[in-house]
């Protein structure tokens, strides 16, 4: 009679855990996930280019056609998109150049990557939540990966110098046997994989030549590599991939086959604007001196190959205007057309920063692993919504964010590792058993 009233306890506590939606052992069935990034791959840079690795990737895991990043479509903002789920305008990381338009400081990406008050602006990105439910996480030179937030550190951070060169296949080896030992022998569950490539080819050569093709190849070579380590570490049954980008690339149009832009033909810079940040591709961003907001705004109007916005008239598909930081007005120039200040300073053959709704500013999205279903390929989503999609593969909760997990549970084989179904069937189950027992 005692065994009984025990067993029916027993029974009857371990039904009420599954019901809750707890996994029934801790994280057994949890599997890792790494997260690769290459900057500035455009969702069809694949497309002429033989790349024998990505394509066996496509036959064994998840491609979406494309997917397309926020407005601003930059590294750091972009990147920050993509580990918190939120928005440009929810975390605040606006430009890829770190700045104080009351100091006038403009700092580039790779000088801001352990400036902790350009990216800890109240939103926790993926690695902190993990990390406070009990998973180890690490970030491998991944923009947002190297500062605290609120706080709090990641696990383990590897930050590139500026100015190291990007494109060693050597160290991009290196890297890949660095993280797979750490989840293989360190137990990691979660790291941030970044490489600078090809964006830097796209900026120097654009991304419609050989140089870029060439460099598609290394990182195809690159992706075959990171199949073999795989292997090799024993984790083909416990290791999730994501592969994507932050964004595209369009090619630079210059003289003759178009008359580039000077911001300073249109209005006075020093009379009449205090900050500015412009000659970086696309997108640019302007601080009016006292009073003059209006005069800038219509000074700009008037220019061709340009849309001129005040902040609060930004389009809500933006996702910018509520943003505290970005200044009051914001310049988007046409595909292709540089934005320059004062002089054509900017050299670049390939640039981004443009529109989302471009198609070269589209990138890249694969997917494979225990988690995810092969030959697979999905609709374009926004990349938003990768953020629930790592969050359910490593069966944590998500942090506030602006994603969908109905836009990217399609990928998964059964919404998940360790599934809501899964639970339910096994409490299910357990009832079965208890009212027989009974
Ligand atoms: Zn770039």
């Amino acid at each position: 009679m005692k065994m009984k009233t025990s067993l029916r306890l027993f029974l009857l506590v371990a039904v009420a855990t599954c019901a809750a939606g707890k996994p029934l052992s801790k994280a057994a069935d949890r599997n890792k996930l790494l997260l690769v990034s290459f900057d500035g791959f455009r969702w069809d840079y694949d497309q002429d280019v033989d790349t024998p690795h990505l394509d066996q990737l496509a036959r064994d895991g998840v491609k979406a056609k494309y997917i397309t990043p926020p407005m601003l479509t930059m590294t750091s903002p972009s990147h920050f998109t993509t580990i918190t789920g939120r928005w440009v305008e929810d975390h605040e990381v606006v430009h890829n150049m770190m700045f104080d338009p009351k100091t006038n400081l403009k700092l580039p990406h790779k000088q801001t990557l352990k400036q902790s008050k350009w990216w800890d602006n109240g939103v926790l990105p993926l690695w902190i939540t993990a990390q406070n439910q009990g998973l180890k996480t690490a970030s491998f030179y991944f923009p947002g990966g190297a500062a605290n937030y609120s706080g709090q550190a990641v696990d383990r951070v590897r930050v590139t110098d500026a100015g190291h060169p990007d494109d060693n296949e050597t160290e991009w080896r290196q890297n890949i046997d660095t993280v797979m030992s750490w989840f293989a022998d360190e137990d990691f569950d979660l790291v941030t994989l970044y490489y600078g490539e090809p964006d830097n080819v796209g900026h120097a050569h654009g991304p419609d030549t050989p140089d870029r093709k060439r460099i598609i190849r290394q990182i195809d070579r690159t992706v075959g590599y990171l199949r073999d380590a795989i292997g090799r570490h024993r984790l083909n049954d416990s290791l999730n991939v994501i592969i994507t980008s932050d964004h595209g690339m369009t090619t630079v149009k210059k003289r003759p086959q178009v008359d580039e832009i000077v911001l300073n033909k249109y209005l006075n810079l020093l009379k009449l604007v205090s900050f500015e940040i412009l000659d970086y591709g696309g997108f640019g961003i302007l601080t009016p001196r006292p009073g003059r907001e209006q005069e800038v705004f219509d000074a700009l109007s008037g220019a061709p190959n340009l849309t001129v916005y005040r902040k609060h008239q930004l389009p809500e598909s933006f996702r910018l205007a509520k943003s505290q930081r970005l200044p009051p007005i914001v310049v988007v120039a046409d595909l292709g057309f540089n934005l320059n200040s004062r002089f054509i300073v900017y050299v670049n053959k390939g640039d981004h920063g443009y529109h989302n709704g471009e198609m070269d500013m589209k990138m890249i999205f694969r997917a494979f692993g225990p988690d995810f279903k092969k030959n697979f390929v999905s609709g374009p989503f926004d990349s938003i919504h990768i953020y629930p999609l790592m969050c359910k593969v490593l069966q944590i909760e998500p942090a506030p964010h602006n994603g969908s997990l109905e836009q990217t549970q399609d990928l998964l084989l059964h919404s998940g590792g360790g599934s809501q179904r899964g639970r339910l069937s096994a409490a299910l189950l357990l009832l079965l058993i208890t009212s027989t027992l009974l």
